[in-house]
């Protein structure tokens, strides 16, 4: 039986895990990848600042300080239940059981869909997918492609794939239906990238710029969108075109592209279809969260933090006595975010593990704000609204503490 369990090794994981292991709590920590780091493992960005943000580096530098304190590691272990005991947890994993006092789910964010026709066709993927073969494996994944879906994410990676010496042709708009909705409609995508372009690496700044932050300014800078796009990092971003059609007999050989209106609709007769062999479909990311519903945890809808998440509060506690919750589970927000919230989670089990509430009170006082600051200093933030967001959990893990 461990002090703690801790499933997903990503940035929050591994934080929380090195907080706990400084206490000399007994942790193991589990992912079903065959590395730890997460999602950390493929990023590759310039800050604002001109700083470059490398997640291999930054892993690295975890790694260590968890090697250092003897953190049990164990990759390729996926975890598909969970049960509450007398004792703690009991996880059910593809390599048996494991039990545990205290419970951290750690599991990070996963990818939507934006269905476009053809993209059951090799050479489709999605943009994360790129960016792990990419920046993980260092697999070159075509000789041309394009990116379908338009956000912080998918300009993050576009530009990691370049840095490979990926050839891209542009970034465009998936074609408008009932699931791509609001990532079709241009007004609205211009909207989200001009509430957030001040957060974002330097040349989205630029192109952000390159609009007035006035709501009637960016419709008429929708309206009057040049047809050749806006480059970023001299690659086209066009929010007045969309992919309608993916083509190919055995795998992606072209693309349909056409013009759409301001609201996303396509005009009719400007088809033109553009050879590429492989395509980075972009539709958003959301809480990966399946786990704390099967381990009973009550959960809330909050748009702003990018779907339905745990209800906790800003110690990373949930309604379930010994369970807690860390970084993109709890609302998709950038790696440093996740990193900062581990360390609160860590502390918080450490505090409860513990006679140490005195001891322990002011680290965790200091680990939030470390939070709230990086949260403010974050040079990718994926939703507008994230403090809105942060704050409807809050209310909903003191009613929900009120009324059991
Ligand atoms: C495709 C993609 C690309 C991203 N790119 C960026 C970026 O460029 N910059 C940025 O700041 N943020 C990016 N993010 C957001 C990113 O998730 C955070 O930056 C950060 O990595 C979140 O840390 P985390 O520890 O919460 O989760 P993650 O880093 O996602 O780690 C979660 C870990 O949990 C493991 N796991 C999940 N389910 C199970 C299970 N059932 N059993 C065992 N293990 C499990 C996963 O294998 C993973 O290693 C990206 C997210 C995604 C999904």
């Amino acid at each position: 039986m461990y002090d703690v369990l801790v499933v997903g090794a990503g940035p929050a994981g591994l934080s929380a895990a090195i907080a706990c292991r400084e206490w000399d709590l007994s942790v193991a920590v589990i992912d079903e990848f065959p590395k730890p780091g997460g999602r950390l493992l493929g990023q590759l960005h310039q800050e604002p600042s001109g700083e470059w943000w490398n997640g291999i580096y930054e892993t690295d530098q975890l790694l260590d300080k968890a090697e250092t304190l003897e953190t049990d590691i164990r990759c390729g272990v996926s975890a598909h239940h969970i049960e509450k005991t007398d004792a703690g947890y009991t996880v059910h994993t593809n390599k048996g059981l494991l039990h545990s006092k205290k419970l951290l789910i750690a599991t990070g964010a996963a990818e939507s869909a934006a269905p476009v026709p053809g993209w059951t066709l090799p050479g489709v993927m999605s943009i994360g997918a790129a960016q792990v073969m990419t920046n993980v494996h260092r697999v070159k994944v075509g000789q041309k492609g394009i990116v379908v879906g338009i956000n912080v994410l998918s300009a993050a990676i576009a530009r990691e794939m370049q840095l490979a010496g990926v050839d891209l042709d542009s970034m465009v708009l998936p074609a408008y239906n009932s699931v791509t909705a609001d990532h079709a409609h241009p007004k609205k995508v211009m909207d989200g990238l001009m509430r957030i372009a001040h957060l974002a690496p330097s040349a989205f700044l630029r192109f952000g710029s390159k609009f007035a932050k006035a709501k009637w300014i960016r419709d008429l800078a929708v309206s009057f969108y040049p047809s050749g796009g806006v480059k970023m990092w001299g690659m086209p971003i066009h929010v007045r075109k969309a992919v309608t059609e993916i083509h190919g007999t055995d795998q992606v050989e072209a693309v349909t592209i056409c013009k759409v209106t301001p609201e996303g609709a396509p005009i009719k007769g400007t088809e033109e279809k553009i050879a590429v062999d492989f395509v980075c479909i972009a539709g958003g990311l959301y809480p990966l969260a399946e786990l704390a519903a099967v381990a009973g945890c009550p959960f809330q809808y909050v748009e702003e933090l990018g779907g339905h998440v745990p209800v906790h509060n800003e110690r990373m506690e949930t309604p379930l006595e010994g369970l807690y919750v860390a970084g993109n589970i709890t609302g998709i927000e950038s790696a440093k975010v996740a990193r900062a919230q581990g360390t609160v989670a860590g502390l918080s089990i450490v505090r409860d593990s513990m006679d140490a509430v005195d001891l322990i009170e002011h680290g965790i006082e200091s680990a939030i704000q470390n939070v709230i600051q990086t949260r403010e200093n974050a040079s990718i933030q994926f939703h507008p609204g994230i403090h809105e967001g942060r704050e409807k959990v809050a209310q909903s893990f003191t009613a929900y503490n009120s009324h059991t």
